[in-house]
């Protein structure tokens, strides 16, 4: 199932200039690397990762937290 309202998702579509999370979706469904967001609760780290990361490092708090926006709205 599709997932356009979870809270990080909508943080990470805001954090790169999207008031829209199907317009962040749409521009970036086909790219080779997207913007990913730390889930930890205290956290909103954002990066570039792999469209698939789940469990990518997050540089800010060090945790395996970093997931693609793709990812979370259950698009891969
Ligand atoms: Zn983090």
């Amino acid at each position: 199932m599709f997932n356009l309202s979870h809270p990080k998702l909508v943080t990470l579509a805001e954090t790169e200039g999207y008031a829209e999370v199907a317009d962040f979706l749409e521009d970036h469904t086909l790219r080779s690397i997207v913007p990913a967001i730390c889930m930890a609760p205290d956290c909103d780290h954002t990066a570039e990762l792999e469209p698939d990361q789940r469990a990518g490092i997050c540089e800010a708090c060090g945790r395996a937290s970093m997931k693609s926006g793709l990812v979370i709205a259950g698009l891969i």
